[in-house]
């Protein structure tokens, strides 16, 4: 079956605003192939501004990069599912690795944002991917395995196939080392084998799966090239309109 295609970027804690509006109105007047759909994961800050700015773009749609997993209260600082939906935010980034690194997000805690996320109705970009050691180990496809499972297979069959999953092994992430075009695919693979065996191969083939790990315009070709991976969660290169641009060409 055909698969969306998407490249999504990632800008993190990076872009004050005037660069940021400037890099989302270059992406807005990009050249994006059919059946390709671009997401920009920009700071919570531009989330409005770039919503309004790219709600009539077609293929271009932006996304909040955490949302907190209670409905609202007393959480100074976080930002509440509601809230993305209350300005029509219509994706999330979850579970991204800096965030279950520096902010304690394990796989309990993503599960109940993964919840919230739903209920707002917003499209979920879920990240999983393993260290370095457990690589060396030979442990990643359980470790990642295990990610999926304690996050998301509480969700209906109906529900999970909504979803896209970024798989980022975190050794790649701002790294300048990638995983090779065989490693992502057979994890990609494996990932999805996983989810048949949960939801059954119909659901499986449904998910777009991304990869994300230092993706450039030099290997995205390369790397999107592979069957079981549909594009790519792209950091520091989705910073670079030329390069962004290029990423987007390279399905
Ligand atoms: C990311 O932000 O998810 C990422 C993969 O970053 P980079 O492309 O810079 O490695």
């Amino acid at each position: 079956m055909t698969r969306r295609k998407i490249a999504a970027g990632n800008w993190k804690m990076n872009m004050e605003f005037e660069e940021g509006m400037e890099l989302a109105r270059k992406v807005s007047h990009m050249d994006i192939p059919d059946g390709v759909e671009v997401i920009l994961g920009v700071p919570s800050l531009y989330l409005k501004p770039c919503v309004d700015m790219l709600l009539h773009v077609p293929k271009v749609h932006v996304s909040a990069q955490n949302c907190h997993q209670a409905k609202k209260g007393a959480y100074t600082g976080e930002i509440a599912a509601g809230m993305l939906e209350s300005i029509s935010c219509p994706k999330v980034i979850l579970g991204h690795s800096e965030r279950r690194a520096y902010f304690q997000e394990d796989n309990a805690m993503l599960a109940e944002k993964v919840d919230r996320a739903l209920e707002h109705g917003l499209e979920i970009i879920f990240c999983c991917g393993e260290s370095l050691d457990t690589r060396k180990a030979g442990e990643q496809n359980a470790f990642v395995t295990n990610q999926l499972k304690e996050s998301l297979f509480h969700l209906s069959a109906e529900v999970i196939s909504t979803l896209v999953i970024a798989y980022e092994p975190i050794w790649a992430i701002g790294t300048g080392e990638t995983a090779s075009p065989e490693q992502a695919q057979d994890m990609h693979a494996a990932i999805r084998s996983f989810i048949a065996e949960q939801y059954g191969q119909e659901i499986a083939e449904q998910i777009p799966i991304l990869y994300g790990g230092s993706v450039k315009a030099a290997n995205a070709q390369q790397i999107f090239g592979q069957s079981d991976v549909d594009g790519g969660l792209v950091g520091g290169a989705s910073l670079d309109a030329e390069q962004f641009q290029q990423i987007i060409q390279s399905f």
